[in-house]
Order: C-alpha cells, then sequence, then structure tokens
C-alpha cells in the first residue's frame, strides 16, 4: 500500500504509522456522563468495513499527521491532507456518498 503524503507525494505504508479514527474526539470532562464516555473513547473501537477517515503519521517523512480517507476492503485510499488542515481532504466526495 502507499500513501499521498500532501508535503512529500506518494511514499511507502513502511514510513508511516497507523494512529487510528480521525473523528475520534476527546469526550468533555465536566459533562455528567464523562466517565463513561471515557471508557467508550479510551477501550471501545469500531471495525468498520469500506469507507473510514484515519489518522497517519509520516514517520520516517516529513513527520506530519495526514488524514486519510480509505476503503478498508480495498485498501484503495481516496484523498488525503494534512490533519492540521482539518476538514475533508481535497478530492473527497460529501458526506455520506461512499460507504
Ligand atoms: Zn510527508
Amino acid at each position: 500500500m502507499r500513501i499521498n503524503c500532501p508535503c512529500c507525494g506518494e511514499r511507502s505504508l513502511d514510513e508511516f504509522v497507523y494512529y487510528g479514527d480521525a473523528d475520534l474526539r476527546r469526550p468533555d470532562p465536566q459533562d455528567e456522563e464523562a466517565a463513561a464516555k471515557f471508557i467508550a473513547y479510551v477501550y471501545e473501537r469500531t471495525n468498520p468495513s469500506g469507507f473510514h477517515r484515519e489518522l497517519w503519521y509520516h514517520s520516517l517523512g516529513c513527520r506530519t499527521w495526514i488524514v486519510a480517507e480509505r476503503d478498508t476492503r480495498t485498501h484503495e485510499i481516496y484523498a488525503t491532507c494534512r490533519a492540521v488542515d482539518g476538514g475533508a481532504p481535497e478530492g473527497a466526495a460529501a458526506d455520506g456518498e461512499r460507504s
């Protein structure tokens, strides 16, 4: 598998470290149900089949965090962007168009 780093161009998977779901957000500690939400945040993971937004770190390159939109069944990467840029990667489809 090859990943298109927004800074370095297309590189081998060996240069990257997978972090996880790019849409996972830390719960608000002031929330009444914070304890249960933190347990879910730390321990519960989905195992999506199909379209998934993932965080990758280019550890052997520019050391940039990137968001990749990937199909977990085929490993096809639709788009990538720097994580600090937020939002959807360039060339990404609107919500719900991929599943
Ligand atoms: Zn890079």
